[in-house]
């Protein structure tokens, strides 16, 4: 793997670029973020004393619209990390056709160690400290990993103040209440499972005898495990920060999350109502989740856990990545010579961000959507990004990764070319 995960992200965007005749302009162009914002993010704690947290925002990139992308609170943000993060925006918003470039934004920050007024004082010092670089025609961020629909109601309250006019479309991810979207909570599981679906027409996949490992039980794990279980689908194993559990007859999805919500462990239980019997079943690590031998399996937590160290152990058939960046560049030949079918994160996550750009547009329009609207849309967004894909995939010989980034880059380099390519401007 390179020296950075931006770098990674990089290397990858570079090989399949060439690959598939992407002109070095835009390959330079999208290896070099628009713009990033660097600054220490001052909290007064409980205690009295007043913290500096290092905070980020990246702009990677304008072209086909004002950039959009996820806030993170986590320990290991850095300003790499958020560069690579805010690149895939931009090649996912170019993925489902979005009028957006990508961002991201973070603070290295363990938010489990804040308290509930820390935690807000620091929500709203970032909006202090970013008001003058993000706004609904320039840069609209979302929540992402540790944020969640409070955070961005209190940082679209502090823009608020600070512009003094009603802004809802500054943010997107915020409670109903707010402004926000019907179908925004489970949209990224809900586009994976949306991929899925469509694998499954294409393969002719019978749900019941389809076996999956979900990695990360949070927003975007919980969901695409539950949609599946509610299909059919064997959902056999699932984890968090903490292990994983396993049963071969599958999980009760409903009943593991109640659990996990009202004790904070994960186990094979089946609730009817308030009463609940566990099952037998096997804990595993997180490593050994990666590795059983599934049908499916879907990383929904961290980037980076598939690397040239653990791909070959890989068994699955498909390999779903809701996570951003799960698989490290240098690993994706190993899954390719194995017949792994990976449908990369720029377009099985994008399910989120559409919905949230679905929360723009209504709050722009001011005329809210109901959920059967917005999910109706979200199936037609994924699906006929799925299909430009796959037919690259069918009559170009491309693996799956490679042409749905091939879709992305069409997109992108028509944007970027419609300012002038170098021939244009040596007369050719
Ligand atoms: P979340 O915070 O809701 O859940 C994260 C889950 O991962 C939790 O269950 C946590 O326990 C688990 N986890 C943490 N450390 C782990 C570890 N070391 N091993 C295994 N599990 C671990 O986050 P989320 O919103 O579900 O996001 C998960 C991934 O999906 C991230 O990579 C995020 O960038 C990506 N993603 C999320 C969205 C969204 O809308 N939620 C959109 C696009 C991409």
């Amino acid at each position: 793997m390179s020296d950075s995960v931006f770098d990674d992200a990089v290397a990858r965007l570079t090989r399949i670029g060439e690959m598939t005749g992407c002109s070095s302009q835009v390959i330079n162009a999208l290896s070099h973020p628009n713009a990033m914002m660097h600054v220490n993010v001052e909290v007064r704690m409980d205690d009295g004393h007043i913290h500096y947290f290092p905070g980020y925002r990246c702009q990677h990139n304008h072209v086909l619209g004002p950039t959009k992308g996820g806030i993170r609170f986590h320990p290991d943000v850095d300003a790499a990390e958020v560069q690579a993060l805010a690149l895939w925006m931009t090649l996912k918003c170019a993925v489902v056709n979005l009028p957006f470039g990508g961002a991201k934004g973070g603070v290295s920050v363990d938010p489990k160690a804040l308290s509930p007024m820390e935690l807000e004082r620091l929500s709203r010092a970032y909006v202090r400290a970013m008001a003058d670089f993000i706004g609904p025609e320039r840069d609209i961020p979302a929540p992402d990993v540790y944020t969640n629909a409070l955070i961005m109601g209190w940082m679209m309250d502090e823009y608020e103040k600070i512009t003094r006019v009603k802004n809802p479309a500054v943010i997107t991810g915020k409670p109903i209440a707010l402004g926000g979207s019907l179908g925004r909570d489970d949209a990224t599981g809900r586009g994976a499972y949306l991929c899925i679906k469509e694998l499954q027409k294409r393969d002719c996949l019978t749900p019941e005898e389809t076996t999956v490992a979900v990695q990360g039980f949070g927003n975007g794990g919980y969901h695409v495990a539950r949609l599946l279980a509610e299909d059919g689908y064997k959902v056999v194993a699932v984890s968090d920060s903490q292990g994983g559990i396993y049963r071969s007859e599958g999980l009760d999805i409903k009943s593991v999350y109640q659990q996990k919500q009202e004790h904070k462990e994960l186990k094979a239980i089946y609730c009817d109502g308030s009463v609940c019997e566990t099952r037998e079943h096997d804990t595993l690590s997180n490593d050994e989740l990666l590795t059983l031998d599934v049908d499916i399996l879907i990383p929904a937590a961290l980037d980076s856990v598939i690397t040239t160290d653990n791909a070959n152990g890989i068994k699955a058939r498909y390999l779903v990545e809701i996570a951003n960046g799960p698989v490290t560049s240098d690993a994706d030949a190993i899954l390719k010579d194995k017949g792994i079918i990976v449908i990369p994160d720029i377009l099985a996550n994008a399910g989120g961000v559409t919905v949230s750009y679905f929360e723009w547009v209504q709050n722009r329009t001011g005329y809210r959507w109901d959920k059967d609207k917005v999910r109706d849309e979200l199936h037609t967004v994924m699906s006929n990004a799925f299909n430009q894909a796959n037919e690259l995939v069918q009559n170009k010989g491309l693996d799956f990764r490679d042409a749905v980034y091939a879709v992305a880059l069409t997109r992108l380099s028509e944007g970027i070319e419609a300012h002038g390519t170098p021939d244009y401007f040596n007369g050719g």
